[in-house]
């Protein structure tokens, strides 16, 4: 049987952006939640508010509310503000990890640049008759920090430990009006029907203000969180 030939990947079938994982709940409810290996902000602004939500690769089981962090590394790349950092999700990492890790995505980093360079060239030869300017690679020799230039326009490559680290930065490169606001629908002690109305209420808004919702507790405690950017999350107090 012949195996079928791949056709040229494409950059995403290169870099997986998310996966589906199965999670059982201590309740005993199964569920599927979606973890990023990717995070583009710029490409899905809607993940800097989850993430400054702290709700970014947490799993949240839909019968009892109860949260999951994945704990797993992933790439953040913010090309607007020129931010790109691997983040590890362990804050408290200790030396032994820290300098295993750095090991690890220099090697990769030298096989990135090594590959890109061949890529480079064979380009160059190929087109050497042509006028046009080939994007140069800038060498950088990754130190106590990496630093990754394999695209004119990407920023060199930070490594993170801890989310809340990488919510620190991301949050002191944002305008005030682009800051996280959030603002609750209270359905507290209300009935389910009323409670489902309140939740398609908020859907809808959420949708048509472009915001993030965000189910907090359930039965009588429930609670409807609308989340985004400050500026049109106030748009709800008028
Ligand atoms: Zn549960």
């Amino acid at each position: 049987m012949a195996a079928a030939t791949p056709l040229k990947p494409k950059r995403e079938d290169t870099m997986p952006r998310s996966s589906t994982i199965r999670y059982t709940c201590e309740c005993g409810t199964e569920f599927t939640s979606p973890i990023y290996q990717t995070v583009n902000v710029t490409l899905e602004p809607h993940l800097l508010y989850q993430l400054l939500a702290g709700l970014l690769n947490i799993a949240i089981c839909p019968n009892c509310g109860r949260k999951t962090a994945a704990a797993l590394p992933f790439v953040y790349h913010d090309m607007t503000r020129g931010l790109f950092a691997y983040v590890h999700p362990e804050a408290d990492a200790d030396e032994e990890l820290r300098e295993r890790l750095l090991e690890r995505l220099r090697a990769i980093y030298d096989e990135a640049v090594a590959e890109s360079e061949r890529i480079l060239d064979q380009r160059q030869r190929a087109s050497s008759a042509s006028a046009t300017p080939q994007p140069r690679l800038r060498h950088h020799t990754p130190g106590g920090e990496l630093a990754a230039r394999l695209e004119p326009d990407t920023p060199p490559m930070q490594v993170i430990f801890g989310v809340e680290n990488l919510i620190a930065l991301v949050d002191s490169l944002l305008e005030p009006d682009e800051r996280l606001g959030r603002a609750a629908l209270s359905a507290r002690g209300t009935e389910p029907v009323a409670r489902e109305r309140i939740l398609t209420l908020a859907r809808a808004l959420a949708e048509r203000l472009d915001l993030q919702i965000e189910t907090e507790g359930v039965g009588q405690d429930f609670t409807i969180w609308l989340y985004g950017p400050r500026s049109r999350v106030s748009l709800l107090n008028q």
